[in-house]
């Protein structure tokens, strides 16, 4: 199962990039998550815009607004949780011992004797 989205540890916030998850990290100096396939609720306010990531951000927002339309995006925000750090290309370890002279041709390395 691929995760879809990071759960704090501490406080069980569901942060649905690693984008999130590391801003969270920032806000509350722990970084302890775990990646979970529970989906981050996307739903946004026909009204005004404003995203709910659940149930009771809706309501609440309902309560604050009267509105009650809200557009469920939670498909198109949800994306699979890549928790490897992009990874840098890193240079391997090449045996320097081959970028010497090509095999075959001796370097001319002794004196030269003027006659
Ligand atoms: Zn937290
Ligand atoms: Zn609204």
């Amino acid at each position: 199962m691929v995760g879809v989205s990071m759960k704090c540890g501490d406080c069980g916030t569901l942060l649905k990039s690693v984008e999130e998850a590391q801003g969270h990290a920032e806000l509350t100096s722990r970084s302890n998550f775990s990646d979970s396939t529970k989906v981050v609720l996307n739903l946004v306010c026909s009204a005004c815009g404003k995203p709910c990531r659940s149930k009771t951000e809706t309501d609440l927002h309902t309560k604050r607004t009267g509105r009650t339309e809200f557009v469920d995006k939670t498909e198109e925000a949800t994306k699979p949780i890549n928790l490897e750090a992009p990874k840098v290309p890193m240079d391997v370890d090449e045996p320097t011992s081959s970028s010497g002279q090509p095999e075959g041709i001796t370097p001319f390395m002794g004196e030269i004797k003027s006659y």
